[in-house]
C-alpha cells in the first residue's frame, strides 16, 4: 500500500497514511500517478497555522514543512509550505477564499 500524498509505502492492512491521512492506493504507480502540488507557502506564521487546522476541518490531506530563509540585510526567517493532492486544489482554494473573505469582514468589524 502506497501514500499517493507521501508516497511512502505502508504494509498490506493499512489504508490510511499515518503521517497525512491519506487514503493508501494499491501500487507504487498509482500513488505516483497522483500529482502534490504546493498549495500555500509564505512566511506569516498565523496564517500557516490557520490554513492547517482549515485543511483538517475539511479533511483534506495535506503536508507541511517549514524552513529557516537566511535573507541578507535581514533577520533569518522561517518560510512555511503546504502541499496538497492536485485533486484537492480546487476544495482547497475555496478553503483559501473563505479565509480571506473572514479576514476582509473582520477588518470592516474594526473600522
Ligand atoms: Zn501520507
Amino acid at each position: 500500500m502506497f501514500c499517493p500524498l507521501c508516497k511512502s509505502e505502508y504494509r498490506a492492512g493499512f489504508t490510511e497514511c499515518s503521517d497525512c491521512h491519506s487514503k493508501l492506493v494499491a501500487t507504487e504507480a498509482e500513488a505516483n500517478g497522483q500529482q502534490v502540488g504546493t498549495f500555500w507557502k509564505g512566511y506569516d506564521k498565523t496564517r500557516f497555522e490557520c490554513l492547517l487546522t482549515a485543511l483538517q476541518h475539511a479533511n483534506i490531506p495535506h503536508r507541511f514543512a517549514e524552513h529557516v530563509k537566511y535573507r541578507p540585510q535581514s533577520h533569518s526567517d522561517y518560510e512555511y509550505g503546504i502541499r496538497i493532492l492536485l485533486s484537492d486544489v480546487e476544495h482547497g482554494e475555496e478553503i483559501l477564499r473563505k479565509l480571506e473573505e473572514a479576514d476582509k469582514a473582520e477588518d470592516l468589524d474594526v473600522d
